[in-house]
């Protein structure tokens, strides 16, 4: 699906205005490369503006130009608020509902200026004053290139195409997934062009590891189990598996792709313990036609992609797992080979 209100909310640009752009709760690369990358530009174009995380995000994503300006909105609350008090237009990137915002919701549901969404997510809600929704895209980034092509290609800066650049590559498992067009790969070339460093961002984001993050990643191989005949694999880490190797937000980015990485595997889980918030955090992948963002929709109150899809447990670990352990029986027709 896709809905494209690109070239008014361009003529919204024209005036310089206060300007949030808010990503969503526990930010990726593309949410924060993508609401860094627009910010920039938006700057560019007179306009004042402030980023929003609603929590702390990883520290490989923190070298990014004007990163240690962005507010989070958990720790520094009063700023966040009066700052989307103060704005005129809000931009929502890299989510399509309000939820996914977290302790942010409330105030971006509530705010009184114009709401402008820019996402590729699946299913939409409907609750933005203007949007540009391509599913087809590979990530926010992409998209926020071509938004900015399409007005003023000469303003992205080495410092936006940094930003775009490494969204896309995160996004993309660097090039790699299905989503990942020719398109795609001409954007990633036209921000070289524009002075991305791409060995540089791709040593930042994964030649960066604490040697706890690799003993981390050893525990979370050890608890990897397999059900064959549904041709699926999956890992967990307890709270007491975190605590063992110091865990730091984004040390178990990218774990679940090791289950994935299995010879006649096309599903892959990760579940992993939060004893402070609660929750069992969970990520699926697939290969193919299974689609993870309608098992997360249907099974753990979260959403994503076909390919790529995350949601969460309130229940116990042991719980989360057999419970998983028992729907996954019930797409045998869809997984077994
Ligand atoms: P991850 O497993 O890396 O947290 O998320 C994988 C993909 O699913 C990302 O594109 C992410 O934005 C999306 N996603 C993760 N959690 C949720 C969720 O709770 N709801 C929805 N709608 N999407 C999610
Ligand atoms: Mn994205």
């Amino acid at each position: 699906m896709s809905k494209n209100h690109q070239s008014k909310i361009h003529q919204l640009l024209e005036n310089p205005t206060k300007i949030v752009l808010v990503a969503h709760q526990n930010p990726d690369g593309d949410a924060i490369g993508s609401t860094l990358g627009l910010g920039i530009y938006l700057q560019l174009l007179g306009h004042q503006t402030q980023v929003i995380a609603p929590n702390d995000f990883p520290k490989f994503l923190k070298w990014l130009p004007q990163a240690s300006d962005i507010l989070t909105y958990e720790k520094q609350t009063d700023e966040s608020q009066q700052c989307l008090q103060e704005a005129e237009i809000v931009f929502i990137l890299d989510f399509n509902a309000p939820q996914r915002a977290g302790n942010v919701s409330d105030a971006l549901i509530g705010f009184k200026g114009i709401k402008i969404m820019i996402d590729h997510h699946q299913q939409p809600s409907d609750y933005a004053d203007f949007m540009i929704s391509d599913t087809s895209m590979s990530s926010t980034c992409e998209m926020i290139f071509h938004f900015i092509s399409s007005k003023h290609p000469e303003l992205i800066t080495s410092d936006i195409a940094n930003c775009l650049y490494l969204g896309i590559m995160t996004d993309t498992g660097s090039f790699k997934f299905g989503i990942t067009t020719s398109t795609t790969h001409r954007v990633a070339a036209a921000l070289i062009d524009q002075g991305a460093a791409h060995t540089h961002i791709h040593e930042m984001v994964y030649d960066n590891n604490r040697l706890e993050n690799l003993q981390l990643l050893g525990r979370a191989l050890q608890n990897l189990k397999i059900v064959s005949d549904l041709r699926t694999a999956y890992i967990t880490l307890s709270q007491e598996d975190l605590d063992a190797f110091d865990f730091q937000k984004g040390d178990t980015e990218g774990i679940v792709n090791y289950a994935l990485s299995l010879e006649n595997i096309i599903f892959a889980a990760i579940f992993i313990e939060h004893k402070e918030d609660g929750i069992i955090k969970i990520s699926l992948r697939s290969k193919g036609d299974f689609d993870v963002n309608a098992f997360s929709r249907a099974h753990f109150e979260g959403g994503g992609h076909r390919n790529a899809s995350g949601g969460r447990s309130k229940r116990t670990l042991k719980v989360t797992e057999d419970y998983f352990l028992d729907i996954v029986k019930n797409y045998k027709n869809e997984l077994s080979a």
